[in-house]
């Protein structure tokens, strides 16, 4: 068999422990004996990060400006106990962090849908994509204790010097305060990827706000919405048969459990945040969630929504067997070839990508899978693996697909 060719490259982070090991296992078993593989890779590893300044992390994620495709591993976002592992120069931010401000992106989580594991709500059929606004609100809130009796006031000074002020409460004891902001670039950013993602996944996209209260802040939102709709996306939308329907957070919330699932839902910030872990819980399985960050510009970053595992990698280095799940790491490459082969015409890379999913859905559907997803599956035949037999046994059936 003559191995698919790749005209442009596309970006590779590696990352660390547990998904790292997985990372080379993949690449070995699933994508090197089909694909001539073309990236540029980064090695987002920890050690590295430390050794670069974290210069790396931009680097890569200039990269994906430049091939606008990108796959990455999961990564450790250090803390005090990781200063001292792995002897740090300074505690460097969050990778995801790094890439998602240079990228200006949207993340999008979706879950991958496998028979054995069912949704805990019944009518969902199809996978919901939670897309969260990733900019302001209370993430960037100012706050305040309030102490006795005194007047608090919103005050605007403008460059020239123009003062709006607007009475927040008249305190007659001990309370609180806080405050928050957005700016309508944010909001266009966010607005703009979710249009693009409901277009690129021929689903409908729901957004909420609590306009009827907050009738400037949250209005704002659904204004920006609504305008960056109506002027560039309406048409197309119509043309692919999608919907975009903006209610009450309150009636989507309810609308969402009613509904069969295919559909994008976005999210202000601490929305996205709550709800986020609601539907990946509700859907069964942390493992099996798929992450995407897409900026406004056209960029894609393809990763993993779980992290980097680490008590499974403690345990693989004392030799000790493990049973990882690799289905989103997987997914997060089949994603980002996929987008590739879009871009550039490739069809055979399209088609490689869809036949690696059906692969390793068809193996867990026949009962072969790792020990997360053996505790809550509903098969009559589960067979439990490790971490390189679960890889082995889909690149057995990826081979009976191909
Ligand atoms: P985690 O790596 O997602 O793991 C949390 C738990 O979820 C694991 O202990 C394991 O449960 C289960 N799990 C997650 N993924 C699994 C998989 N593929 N297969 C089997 N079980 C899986 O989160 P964490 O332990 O909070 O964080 C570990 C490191 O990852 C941290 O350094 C954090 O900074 C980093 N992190 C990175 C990203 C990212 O790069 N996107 C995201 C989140 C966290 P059991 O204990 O039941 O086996
Ligand atoms: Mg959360």
């Amino acid at each position: 068999m003559t191995k698919i060719k790749m005209s442009t490259p596309l970006v590779e982070m590696d990352g660390d422990e547990m998904t790292r090991i997985v990372w080379g296992m993949i690449k070995d078993e699933l994508l090197n004996p089909f694909i001539e593989l073309n990236t540029v890779y980064y090695d987002l590893g920890l050690e590295y990060r430390n050794k670069t300044n974290d210069q790396v992390t931009v680097d890569s994620a200039e990269a994906i400006k430049k091939y606008k495709v990108g796959v990455k591993c999961a990564t450790i976002t250090p803390n005090a106990a990781r200063m001292e592992e792995y002897n740090l120069k300074e505690m460097w931010k969050s990778p995801n962090g790094t890439i998602r401000a240079i990228l200006d992106g949207t993340v999008f989580r979706a879950p991958i849908i496998v028979k054995p594991i069912k949704p805990y709500v019944r009518t969902w059929k199809k996978p919901i994509t939670i897309a969260r606004h990733a900019y302001g609100d209370i993430y960037k809130g100012v706050e305040m204790k309030i102490e006795g009796k005194g007047k608090c006031e919103l005050v605007f000074t403008s460059e020239n010097g123009e003062e709006k002020r607007e009475l927040i409460h008249n305190y007659s004891g001990d309370g609180v305060v806080l405050g928050m902001h957005n700016l309508n670039k944010s909001i266009e950013s966010f607005a703009i990827s979710c249009f693009k993602f409901a277009l690129d996944t021929k689903q409908d996209l729901w957004f909420a706000t609590k306009d009827t209260i907050s009738k400037k802040y949250d209005h704002t939102f659904k204004d920006i919405f609504q305008e960056i709709f109506d002027t560039e996306y309406k048409a197309k939308f119509e043309e692919l048969g999608i919907k975009y329907v903006y209610t009450l957070i309150d009636t989507v919330v309810a609308n969402v459990i009613k509904s069969e699932g295919g559909i994008i839902w976005a999210c202000k910030n601490y929305d996205g945040d709550v709800m986020s872990d609601l539907i990946a819980t509700a859907f069964g399985s942390l493992p099996m969630m798929t992450s995407i960050l897409v900026s406004p510009e056209g960029n894609y970053e393809y990763e993993a929504a779980h992290g980097t595992v680490q008590d499974n990698y403690y345990k693989h280095l004392k030799g000790e067997e493990t049973s990882t799940n690799s289905i989103a790491t997987i997914f997060a490459w089949t994603g980002a070839l996929r987008k590739r082969g879009e871009l550039d015409g490739n069809s055979e890379l399209m088609s490689f990508a869809d036949k690696l999913e059906e692969a390793s859905i068809e193996t867990i559907e026949d009962g072969i899978m790792t020990k997360d997803l053996a505790l809550i599956a509903e098969h009559e035949n589960v067979q439990t693996v490790n971490t390189f037999d679960f890889i082995k046994a889909i690149r057995k059936t990826l081979e009976e697909i191909l």
